[in-house]
């Protein structure tokens, strides 16, 4: 026999299913604690991360999730002078003295030097961040890493199996970033023909053992992917594109020929993102695209985290554990999906 296909499970995604609505006791949203613990210090009243791009994550957008509960990841295109200030300028800009900031760091270079001078500028954790974790470069710079300090919460990743967040974790990571190819400016499986769908990709990671968070990280669209993401196993996401186009983000605003305003947003493996930082490209994997222009980031988490406390709600749940242990998952048909979005402009009417 020729066929390798040995392993070939199932793979579902957001869209293939829905969360069974469930007898409540909850009598008012303000009741549901939405919080989560990824554990050694980070603790997020709204469990939302932003991805650490350079067209999502600086000091702005740092400092404006932290004040929502939420944490920023300051991205890693830069020196470490230019990132060290934006730690400085992200403690300047917010006005709340308990924020939660995160930043970025590679896996070869000048990154222990890196975590280093991050460390000193009073970073609460760092992100070890490559599109592929489960590597060997991984394990050598976790451990260098923890070689350095046992004490800071170290994030890292990506990956998208059980396995990778055992290793991951053994190799000294608290958090684990899990999705492959998953994202919304992603080409990985396009170009690599690897991944894995992203809500399985959380299923699957969150039978873990070891005591590790697991980040549900790319693909999610609305605040209802957020929901099925944390009863799936997430104990929170990390998002792009929810985030893209609004004031917060690094980049200017420009006009586009209808007069509509508009900004970038581009996969950090993407050919123009790696000509920016590196002068050439080699395998890209990620797009470049311009997204509407849509205000302030505090208007667009505000309504998200409103529609995570009503799916909360809709399963009889006041904490994440309990959305966890109540959660039913069906499946959805294609028609299904249809019947699930907004559908009054696909009806005929004559
Ligand atoms: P989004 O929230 O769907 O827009 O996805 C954002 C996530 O995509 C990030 O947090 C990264 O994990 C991932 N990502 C960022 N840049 C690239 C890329 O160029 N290729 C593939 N994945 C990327």
């Amino acid at each position: 026999m020729k066929s390798r296909i040995r392993n070939s499970p199932e793979a579902l995604t957001y869209d293939d299913v829905l969360l069974q609505p469930q007898y409540s006791e909850i009598r008012t949203r303000k009741d549901i604690n939405i919080g989560s613990n990824l554990g050694r210090g980070i603790e997020l009243s709204l469990p939302i991360l932003s991805s650490p791009m350079d067209t999502i994550t600086g000091g702005h957008m740092a400092a404006a999730t932290a004040n929502l509960g939420a944490a920023g990841i300051l991205h890693r295109y830069n020196t470490i002078e230019e990132q060290v200030l934006e730690v400085m300028r992200t403690y300047e800009i917010s006005a709340d003295n308990n924020l939660i900031l995160g930043a970025a760091i590679g896996v070869s270079g000048d990154y222990v030097e890196r975590a280093t001078a991050l460390i000193s500028a009073g970073v609460d954790f760092l992100c070890v961040d490559v599109a592929h974790g489960h590597h060997i470069l991984m394990k050598e710079a976790l451990q260098h890493l923890r070689n350095l300090t046992n004490d800071i919460h170290i994030m890292a990743g990506n990956v998208a199996t059980l396995e990778g967040v055992n290793d991951l974790s053994d190799w000294g990571a608290n958090s684990v970033r899990c999705n492959i190819g998953g994202g919304s400016i992603c080409s990985t499986r396009v170009q690599t023909g690897h991944g894995l769908p992203g809500l399985q990709t959380i299923f699957e990671c969150s039978k873990t053992d070891r005591d590790v968070a697991i980040i549900a990280d790319g693909g999610i669209r609305n605040s209802g992917d957020i929901v099925k993401a944390l009863a799936a196993g997430a104990d929170a996401i990390m998002c792009g594109s929810l985030l893209a186009g609004t004031i917060e983000t690094p980049g200017r605003v420009f006009e586009g020929p209808n007069g509509a305003k508009y900004k970038s947003y581009r996969g950090m493996a993407s050919k123009e993102a790696q000509v920016n930082w590196r002068g050439k490209y080699s395998s890209y994997e990620g797009v470049s695209t311009q997204v509407p222009f849509r205000g302030s980031v505090k208007n667009i988490l505000e309504d998200i985290e409103r529609g995570v406390r009503s799916g909360f709600s809709y399963s009889g749940a006041s904490s994440l554990k309990e959305l966890q242990h109540k959660a039913k998952f069906v499946r959805q048909t294609t028609a299904g999906q249809g019947e699930s979005r907004a559908h009054i402009s696909t009806r005929k009417w004559w």
